[in-house]
């Protein structure tokens, strides 16, 4: 009687848990509770992204290398894994139906839009994303309780529901904010700036690079974590090596490096080999334990807890309209300084691109007040920028680039999301960096040859958009400036020479 009930069981079909390439963690939900007895793992490598050879060869890599090897954990933990190539999810995900029998095909609910709508599609079983602290449902009910979804309010309410650096009712240390403690322009004494492991490769990872011909960027070094193990020292040598510097030069640039202090976290949380919640937990015990200060930890947090899963939010609940807002009729391409190394006299633009280039990656500041800033005041294509930065950034993702492309550096959705534009010329690049020194460019220049581009275009970006902007409250002061200029005409002439080189790529 024993025996029959034995085999009815492994006669029984079973079913399949869909894992997404972004998915790359033991406790995704749709793994909670599953046996191998039951359940046979679906992974499918989309032809449609690996083929691009537009992105960033680090990044394909990545995707490639941590699927393989999150395959591999699972094959040894006794699972029947079914690791197919497919042009598209869909055709993947039929193919896998087609080729055994499936009682029911489960997969955690996609981070992007469109990839949810096709497993809907496909009658595919979704269980909830648990891979934030705070699911799109539930801000989005946070959001009916405002009229405005500022971050910082947000963000507060994401500290206090969830007791993160919280000492009671009230913030440690004293103040929701330290941000003016994280602006310190860039030391210039040569000083080291902490070490991090480049792991190396092994037989997977050779094994996919055999593969990964005529992709844009440098050949990947071992700096991108490919497995949670990996991604554990990342954490551990952030939190004990890099986190007391981060909060003070968070902001800085440097031509010479390419991340200072920052964490380099977020490739590691954006396809979930960490999880938000461990990163941050980490990172409040190194304040407890008096080994960090509050500047550096209430700074990183609020780039989590807050930053990220404020977009997160926004990205549901604005898509899908949201990705093809483009409020100020931007429809210049990418220009060629972008694009290639070596193709812009423009120092800070040139040197991030080397960054960019060798590492998939620059820092924050270097994304939103260079490319960003460019894109902005030169009027890049919104649509064009995001995908732009989707295929050459390291932790790009659909729901992570559109908020921060679309909304905070081109001002594309009209101050839906930030309450100005970030425009800034060159001064601000000066006071934060080393590359005004060795550019052929002076950033206090605003006419002639010699005008640093990014200050001609801010005042050009005023002028051309003065009907849409200058009703915005926030920005009396820019264009009570604009007004009191007195070689406008000039500024506009010299604005017209570098839009035009910026196109041909002469800048
Ligand atoms: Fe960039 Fe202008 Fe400074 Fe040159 S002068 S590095 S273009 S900000």
């Amino acid at each position: 009687m024993q025996d029959r009930n034995v085999a009815k069981t492994q006669q029984a079909p079973k079913s399949t848990v869909l894992i997404l390439g972004d998915q790359i963690n033991r406790d995704i939900a749709s793994l909670s509770g599953k046996s191998p007895l039951e359940t046979r793992i679906l992974f499918v490598e989309l032809g449609t992204k690996v083929q691009k050879k537009e992105w960033h060869v680090q990044k394909v890599h990545l995707l490639l290398s941590a699927m393989q090897h999150f395959a591999e954990e699972l094959r040894s933990e006794g699972y029947e894994v079914d690791y197919r190539r497919a042009d598209t999810l869909r055709d993947g995900v039929s193919a896998h139906m087609d080729a055994f029998e499936v009682a029911n095909v489960i997969a955690m609910e996609p981070m992007n839009w469109n990839g949810k709508r096709v497993l809907e599609d496909l009658n595919v079983e979704l269980v909830k994303n648990n891979q934030f602290l705070c699911h799109y449902e539930e801000f989005a009910k946070w959001t009916t309780t405002k009229n405005k979804f500022r971050m910082e309010d947000f963000y507060r309410w994401q500290r206090k529901r969830l007791d993160i650096l919280m000492d009671g009712v009230t913030p440690c240390g004293g103040k929701w904010n330290f941000d003016h403690e994280n602006r310190e322009r860039p030391p210039r004494d040569g000083r080291e700036w902490p070490q991090i492991t480049f792991f190396e490769n092994d037989e997977i990872d050779d094994r996919i690079l055999q593969d990964l011909d005529g992709y844009w960027g440098a050949p990947p070094k071992g700096v991108w974590p490919v497995t949670r193990a990996q991604a554990h020292i990342r954490l551990d040598e952030f939190v004990n090596g890099a986190l007391t510097a981060f909060g003070p030069y968070e902001d800085a640039m440097l031509s010479k490096e390419w991340k200072l202090a920052h964490s380099v976290l977020s490739s590691s949380l954006n396809i979930g080999l960490l999880h938000p919640r461990e990163v941050v937990r980490a990172v409040e015990n190194a304040y407890t334990n008096g080994d960090a200060p509050i500047n550096s930890v209430e700074g990183f947090i609020r780039q989590v807890i807050g930053w990220r899963e404020y977009v997160w939010g926004l990205y549901w609940l604005w898509m899908p309209e949201y990705k093809s807002e483009n409020f100020l009729d931007a429809d210049r391409p990418i220009p060629p300084s972008f694009l290639e190394q070596g193709e812009t006299d423009m120092s800070c633009i040139s040197r991030a691109v080397d960054h960019l280039h060798e590492f998939a990656y620059t820092h924050h500041i270097e994304r939103l007040m260079l490319f960003g800033n460019l894109a902005l005041t030169s009027g890049i294509n919104p649509q064009e920028m995001t995908e732009w930065m989707h295929s050459r950034f390291i932790d790009g993702a659909e729901w992570v680039m559109l908020p921060n492309v679309i909304g905070m550096a081109t001002f594309a959705d009209g101050g839906k999301m930030a309450t100005k534009p970030y425009a800034s010329g060159g001064a601000y690049i000066n006071k934060m960096s080393d590359y005004c020194s060795d550019c052929v460019y002076d950033p206090k220049k605003r006419t002639g040859d010699k005008a640093c581009p990014f200050t001609s275009l801010y005042w050009d970006f005023l002028a051309r958009n003065e009907k849409q902007l200058s009703g915005n409250p926030r920005m009396g002061q820019q264009f009570g400036g604009l007004r009191r200029l007195s070689d406008l005409g000039d500024v506009r002439t010299r604005a017209v020479d570098v839009l035009a080189q910026l196109d041909e790529g002469t800048l």
